[in-house]
This record gives C-alpha cells, sequence and structure tokens, in this order.
C-alpha cells in the first residue's frame, strides 16, 4: 500500500473485486488500510474451465465488458436441452431453438470491477441437468461526476418515502419478462435533432450531498412541447403522471428490455398501445423531479439500468 491508495484503486489496478481483495485480507473496514501494508491479492476465476457436454461454445459480444454495457451472450449446444442462466443472481431471458440460444444480460453501472460469473444450467431431454459457468471481467465505465442542485420548492420530491414508493411501482413494470422480441436493427433517438444533456452512467450528488447515485439513463434538451418519438416498437405498460418521473411512459421491447421516458408536459400515448419506431408518444417537459425541461430516456434490462446509446449506436444482437 503506497500513500494515497485505496483499496478500490488497488483492486481496479489487479483487477479483482474490492470485496474479494478485503475478504481475501480480512479487512473488515475498507476505508482502513496502513501505508506500507502488504496485501493478497486472490486470484479470480478468469479462465474459462472446458465446458462439460452438452455445452458447446459459449461467446460473449464483448469480454472484457464495461460497467453499464449490454452484454450479448451465445451459447451453442452439441444436443438439444432447455437452457437456464443468471448472472448476479437475476435470470437471464435466453431465447433459442434448443441448440443455439442468446441472451442480454445487463451490466449494472457501479457492478464491482473484476471477475463475474455468469452460470448456465442445460435440462436435457433424460431428466439429468448440467451446469457450466463462464467467467466475465468488468472493467470500468468512462463515467464523470456530477451535483445536481435542486430547488426548494422540489425538494419534498426526494423524500425516501416519495422516492421508493415510485421505486416499487416502475419496478414492477420493468421486472415482467415478455419472451417476444419486438425490436430488430438499432433503436432510433426519441428526440430528433437530438441535443444530448447529460451522460448516461455519471456519478450524482444531490445538493453537494455525498455520491450515492449515478445517472439512469441520457438527458435530452429541447423546449417544452418538443414531440418524443417511439425509438423502437414495443407496447406502452406505463402512462401516467409520477411524482419524481413526472408524467412518464415506459415501453415494453420484449426479452426483458423496457425503455421509459420522464418528465414530459403530455403524454400522447396510454396504457396498452402497440408503438412503430417514430410513433408520436408524447412532448418534452419539466413534470418532476427537473431542473429545466428536458427528455430523460432510460433503459432497463432485467431490471438494471444499462446505457440507452448503445441501442442507438449498435445492432443487438
Ligand atoms: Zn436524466
Amino acid at each position: 500500500v503506497q500513500p494515497g491508495d485505496t483499496l478500490f484503486a488497488i483492486a481496479t489496478r489487479f483487477g479483482v473485486r474490492m470485496s474479494r481483495l478485503a475478504e481475501a485480507n480480512h479487512i473488515a473496514d475498507v476505508n482502513w488500510i496502513a501505508v506500507g501494508q502488504v496485501l493478497v491479492i486472490p486470484a479470480e476465476r478468469s479462465v474459462a474451465e472446458p465446458l462439460p457436454p452438452p455445452f458447446e461454445a459459449v461467446t460473449l459480444s464483448e469480454d472484457p465488458v464495461e460497467q453499464g454495457r449490454t452484454l450479448v451472450v451465445f451459447v451453442t449446444l452439441a444436443a438439444p436441452a432447455e437452457l437456464d442462466a443468471d448472472w448476479e443472481g437475476r435470470p437471464v431471458f435466453l431465447a433459442g431453438d434448443g441448440q443455439h440460444y442468446w441472451g442480454i444480460v445487463g451490466v449494472h453501472a457501479l457492478s464491482e470491477v473484476g471477475f463475474h460469473e455468469l452460470h448456465l444450467r442445460a435440462a436435457l431431454p433424460d431428466g439429468s441437468t448440467v451446469e457450466a459457468t463462464r467467467p466475465v471481467r468488468v472493467v470500468e465505465g468512462p463515467y464523470g461526476t456530477e451535483t445536481i442542485q435542486v430547488d426548494a420548492s422540489r425538494q419534498g420530491l426526494l423524500e425516501p418515502s416519495v422516492v421508493q414508493a415510485e421505486a416499487e411501482r416502475v419496478r414492477a413494470v420493468w421486472s415482467q419478462v415478455t419472451p417476444r422480441k419486438w425490436w430488430e436493427g438499432p433503436f432510433r433517438y426519441p428526440v430528433e435533432p437530438s441535443r444530448i444533456t447529460s451522460a448516461f452512467g455519471t456519478r450524482r450528488s444531490y445538493g453537494g450531498g455525498p455520491v450515492n447515485g449515478f445517472h439512469a439513463g441520457t438527458d435530452f434538451g429541447g423546449g417544452v412541447g418538443t414531440p418524443i418519438y417511439a425509438p423502437a416498437p414495443g407496447v406502452v405498460v406505463l402512462a401516467e403522471p409520477l411524482d419524481v418521473r413526472g408524467n412518464a411512459v415506459i415501453i415494453d421491447h420484449g426479452m426483458g428490455l423496457f425503455s421509459g421516458y420522464w418528465h414530459q408536459s403530455r403524454l400522447a400515448v396510454q396504457t396498452g398501445d402497440v408503438v412503430a419506431p417514430g410513433d408520436l408518444i408524447g412532448y418534452i417537459g419539466d413534470t418532476g423531479l427537473v431542473t429545466g425541461p428536458h427528455l430523460h430516456w432510460e433503459m432497463r434490462l432485467g431490471g438494471i439500468a444499462v446505457d440507452p446509446l448503445q441501442w442507438v449506436t449498435e445492432s443487438i444482437p
């Protein structure tokens, strides 16, 4: 440990998770390490073990993967089986024909840097089950830090009870999984021409408080009344006024992928509407917890906020 070192910095330098580093060195309080202290760097499981049959191949769209990214997983089996997967204890929805599967995984923007494991389970026709693990290295995303000033009249919206009740409401919506894949190719921008005013993933502090969160979406500038369009096909599963998010719309794109549009002045869709790319869904506004009119565009995958712009610039899978 050198002067100025933190456990987090050391963990990042060696590509291990801070919790594993603390555990391996019996460090109870991660804020207390001493200059000159010698730390044992634990070996992370970094090399894929040979895959047991019927697993033939497990490939990833990127490896390592940055925090906040959508990771695509492709699995090939030598013989037909029912395949299940989970990441960080969360089920990953897989599409496939029994031998070739693919699925999308949301890597949390504050996910610990280091090796994580994708767990796969194949249920064979004879009733037996074979498990396989694929280590995936998560690296730091290119995210900055910002302070949000909230004016006094809207401070009440940061009341934990208000924030939590609303979080439950939206979580109930995007924790569902529609097996169908609605989208095809890259998403469009929801506002054209688009001017991005705040990037996804930025670490945030509110009113000078501690940095205790991150920006879960991409903000687009625009005057009140600027039209917002559906960027991809889907079904509207929420269209209502919320306290923090203001007038809000959530679209289900299938396979556990949802997009949210907050702070609108007026909504142009209702729950149950089927939307196509380019359909009007509402108008930019300044409702809810905002410092000025803008669209906050959020993408959720299995409940995890992922970078929406990846879906615009790339064709997933
Ligand atoms: Zn935002």
